[in-house]
This record gives structure tokens, C-alpha cells and sequence, in this order.
């Protein structure tokens, strides 16, 4: 760590703490893992986050590299009252992993997975990005419920619910989670699951970064894979009406080891787009059919019914590859912003509106399109865990990318904004933890919860009464 006789961190309740750096000796005696300060080498990578709109800066990284240093952290940040963030992948599009002047955890060396194939289980550890526990777990051709990019962080995608291409068949990520490891505001290093601390254990399934760091994850696996068919499927943008409609058909009907994705965005300029079709708007379904392959062919027959696609990518591939062929499209420091909702079914007046929604929409990096979900998922009641919303069974969702420099940003984002009044009729009223943006409000919190929010409150105070695990989408009003 770069040596400077004093550093001013941002203190919890606002103002700045002033560290000595003996006191910051004491902190680096305390914890095994690097220190970091501005200019340290790893500062950069520590420090970097997905959504360069919402991009923050901490004074001072730790990068613990077991939970005791995680506990020594914590004890140190309450003894001194600092702001305090923790960093898993730093895919939050609201940039909830940097608290901004603060005391940043970055959990990424604590990267490792252990499978137990006979228990069915992984261990993993809270800085893994989804492709370490895919590429792990498939060795042995087992998999848990993870999500469509695979650069993301578990820590982040699991403790906010967690949603993905086997949601369908095995619920939210959180329903597989059998048990964690957790150091919660007092320093405490506790296991949670559903026998020990079980309050902990069902409010941090859905509402986990407010409750301590988690610096362990078991989840039970499945046998999926290792070759599944999917890939992606496009159709010019002049027959959306019928590929919304036939989506809504396909996705009522469809196994749980179908599921798809409809994306109405403009083709990139990709070697496997044919020339004439860059840059002109399409509709696109991204498939991963994780069944018996005997019966694929007779499960993609009304996808394939559709005929004459521009794109054709739907193949027999590795799972893993399905995991991560959408990553290139998300790219770390542009400019995000995303509006999402739950919808319970696609009437005819929402697929005209998404229709005409596009129509309108003049953003290059725009995104309008539903995820299918429901199945397993609807089969929980709405009270296992905090996670809740077991009547959703679409994903609804209006997103827009740009350069940082582009010019028209404030139109972009009122664009979005707007795109979201016109959809959010057709809600469930209540939406994804995971998906809100940095200037969603109090309201969208609670209505996230729903049912389960006073519940939720209540073991929030008795395990974060100070609120030091606020530097997330905080379920604690502010006075
Ligand atoms: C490109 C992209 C694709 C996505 N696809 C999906 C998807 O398919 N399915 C889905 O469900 N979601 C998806 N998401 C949303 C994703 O779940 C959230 O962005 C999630 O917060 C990312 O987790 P992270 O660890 O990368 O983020 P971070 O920004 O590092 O963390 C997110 C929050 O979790 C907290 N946190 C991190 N680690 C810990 C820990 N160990 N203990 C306690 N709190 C912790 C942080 O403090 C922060 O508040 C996607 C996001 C992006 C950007």
C-alpha cells in the first residue's frame, strides 16, 4: 500500500473520517489481503465497475481473502463509522459496489469453486463471476440456476434473487441456495440456511447485500448439459407482429427446459449478420433448450415454423458456450440504462405497444424485449424467501446504451424513461431488485418485496441496526 501520513475516507452518516496511518497499520495488520489506495498497483481492476454512467471512485480497496479478514473490515469500518461498499463482480447497474469516497471490500480473491458431485452441491466463493461456477460445475455435468452474461458476479445476482436460462425448471437462484456463509454487521462470522439463523438465512435470499457480507455460497446443482441446443434466431423487424405473437404462443406452451428470449434490437455489424441487415432493426429470440436433445427437433418446430430467418445460430453447443455468447453485446464502462417490470402474461395490447415502441425508437444501443420466466419458479409460495413475485412469468424490460460522449444522452434516457410509463400498465406493479437503476426510489424498493417488505424490515434491524449495509438498494428509509 502506497504510505501517506493521513486519508480521508466518507463517513457513514456524511463528512469525512480522517485516518491516520498508524490507524491504517492497524487495518493492514488486521486484514491478510491487500490494502489498496489510488495509484496501488490492481487499484484500476479493483476498482472497476460495469455501468460507467453511475461510475465511483472509494478511497481505500481491501481485498479480503478469507472471512476473518472480512470480519476484521467490518470491525474496523463500524469502529470508525465509514461508508462502507462491497464489490462481487461489480455488475450492479446502479453502481452499488463503490460507495463513493469510502471503504470498498473487493471480494475477488476469494474466486474458488468446489463441487461435490455425489452431494450435488458447489461451494462458492463471493468474488466468482458466473463462468467460474458454470465451467466448474459442468465438468461434471451439473449446473445451478445463474444468469445470461457469464462476466457477472454471483455474489451480486444471487443475494438480489437471481434469474436465468433454468429458471424455469429450478426457480431463482436463491431456491437453490442451500446454505451461506456470512459476516454480518457485529463482526459475527454466522451459517445461515433454512435450520440456522433461518430469519437470516430467508431475508438474504432476495434482499442479501442489506445484511452482511457474504463470503460463502452453497448451491444445490442439476444434471444439465454439458451440450444443450441454442444460440440466437432473428427475423426482419417488418414482421414483428407475427414473431411477438408467435413468441407469446411458443413461451405458453414451452417445456421448462425451453427458455427464450425476445430482443427487438438493431443487428450489430457482426461477421454472422448478412451486410444488408447492420444496422437495421430486427427481431431476435435468444434460445437455450436444455432438455433431452431426441426432442428438439420437436420442440423448436414452431420456432422453426417461423422460416426465413436473417440470423441462424441455434445449434447444439456446451452450456457454457450458451452462458456467454451474449457477453460481447454488454461491454464494461459504456453508458446503461434499463427500465424493467414483471408482467404476468403478453396481451395483445402490450405486444402492440413494445411493437410500437421500436417503431419510434431512434437509440442505436436500444433494447425492447421480454424474458420468460414463471414454471418452477410460480411453485414457491410468495413467502419463501424475500425474493417473492411467484406471479411473474415475463420480463419485461426497455434498455439503452451509449458511448460516455454521446450527445444525445438526456434524450436517450427521457426516451427510456418514457418507453417504461407506456409499459408499466401491463405490470405486475412490482419489479427486479437486480434491474433498478440508480434513480429509482424508495417505492420501487418496497414494491419489490412486496408482502414480505415489513418482515424483511424487522430482521434488517436486528441484524444491520446501524444500517452500515446500506451502500445496495436499501430497504432501510431514510429518515
Ligand atoms: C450485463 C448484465 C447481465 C445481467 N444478466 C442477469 C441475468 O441474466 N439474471 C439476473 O438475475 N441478473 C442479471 N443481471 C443483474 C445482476 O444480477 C445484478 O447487476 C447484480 O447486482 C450483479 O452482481 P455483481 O456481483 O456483479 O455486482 P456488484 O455490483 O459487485 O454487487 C451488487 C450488489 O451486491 C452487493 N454484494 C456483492 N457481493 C456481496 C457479498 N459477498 N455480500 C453481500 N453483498 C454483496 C454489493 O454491495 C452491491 O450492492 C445482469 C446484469 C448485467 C450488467
Amino acid at each position: 500500500m502506497t504510505t501517506t501520513s493521513i486519508i480521508h475516507i466518507a463517513g457513514l452518516e456524511g463528512g469525512l473520517v480522517n485516518l491516520t496511518s498508524d490507524q491504517l497499520d492497524e487495518l493492514d495488520s488486521r486484514v491478510e489481503g491487500p490494502l489498496l489506495r489510488v495509484g496501488d498497483e490492481g487499484w484500476n481492476d479493483a476498482v472497476l465497475t460495469w455501468n460507467g454512467m453511475v461510475a465511483a471512485s472509494p478511497a481505500l480497496v481491501a481485498q479480503p481473502i478469507s472471512a476473518r479478514d472480512v470480519a476484521a473490515a467490518i470491525g474496523f469500518a463500524r469502529h470508525f463509522k465509514l461508508r462502507l461498499s462491497v464489490k462481487g463482480g461489480g455488475h450492479n447497474i446502479a453502481g452499488t459496489a463503490i460507495a463513493e469516497g469510502g471503504l470498498t471490500l473487493d471480494m475477488s480473491r476469494l474466486r474458488d469453486v468446489t463441487v461435490d458431485p455425489e452431494a450435488k452441491l458447489a461451494h462458492v466463493g463471493p468474488g466468482c463471476l458466473l463462468k467460474d461456477v458454470d465451467m466448474a460445475t459442468q465438468k461434471h455435468g451439473l449446473a445451478t440456476v445463474l444468469g445470461f452474461v457469464s462476466e457477472v458476479g454471483v455474489a451480486g445476482l444471487t443475494l438480489g434473487g437471481g434469474l436465468g436460462s433454468l429458471t424455469r425448471r429450478f426457480g431463482w437462484a436463491v431456491d437453490n441456495l442451500q446454505e451461506v456463509e456470512i459476516v454480518t454487521a457485529d463482526g459475527e462470522i454466522r451459517t445461515a440456511n433454512r435450520d440456522e439463523n433461518a430469519d437470516l438465512f430467508w431475508a438474504l435470499r432476495g434482499a442479501g447485500a442489506n445484511l452482511g457480507v457474504v463470503t460463502r455460497f452453497t448451491f444445490r446443482l442439476h444434471e444439465v448439459g454439458p451440450t444443450v441446443y441454442g444460440g440466437l434466431i432473428a427475423w426482419p423487424f417488418e414482421r414483428a407482429d407475427e414473431i411477438l405473437q408467435a413468441y407469446r404462443t411458443i413461451t405458453a406452451e414451452a417445456p421448462r427446459e425451453l427458455a427464450m428470449w425476445l430482443l427487438l434490437i438493431q443487428a450489430p455489424p457482426a461477421p454472422f449478420v448478412p451486410e444488408q441487415c447492420h444496422g437495421k432493426k430486427i427481431c431476435a429470440m435468444a434460445v437455450c433448450y436444455s432438455g433431452d436433445l431426441d426432442q428438439v427437433d420437436q420442440v423448436l418446430a414452431p420456432i422453426r415454423a417461423l422460416g426465413e430467418p436473417v440470423v441462424d445460430l441455434l445449434r447444439e453447443q456446451p452450456y457454457t458456450q450458451v452462458q456467454s455468447y451474449l457477453d460481447a453485446t454488454e461491454p464494461k464502462g459504456l453508458h446503461y440504462y434499463w427500465k424493467t417490470e414483471y408482467a404476468a402474461e403478453l396481451s395483445d395490447e402490450l405486444l402492440s405497444t413494445v411493437r410500437d415502441l421500436f417503431v419510434e425508437c431512434s437509440i442505436p444501443g436500444a433494447e425492447l424485449g421480454f424474458l420468460h420466466i414463471g414454471g418452477a419458479f410460480n411453485e414457491h409460495d410468495e413467502n419463501d424467501g424475500a425474493v417473492g413475485n411467484r406471479d411473474a412469468r415475463y420480463v419485461l424490460g426497455a434498455n439503452g446504451m451509449w458511448e460516455p460522449d454521446e450527445p444525445h444522452a438526456d434524450t436517450f434516457r427521457q426516451w427510456i424513461r418514457d418507453a417504461w410509463e407506456r409499459q408499466r400498465p401491463f405490470s405486475t406493479g412490482r419489479t427486479y431488485i437486480n434491474f433498478q437503476t440508480a434513480d429509482e426510489d424508495e417505492e420501487r424498493i418496497r414494491a419489490t418485496y412486496g408482502a414480505n417488505f415489513d418482515r424483511l424490515m424487522k430482521i434488517k434491524e436486528q441484524y444491520d441496526p446501524g444500517n452500515m449495509f446500506r451502500a445496495n438498494r436499501n430497504i432501510r428509509p431514510r429518515a
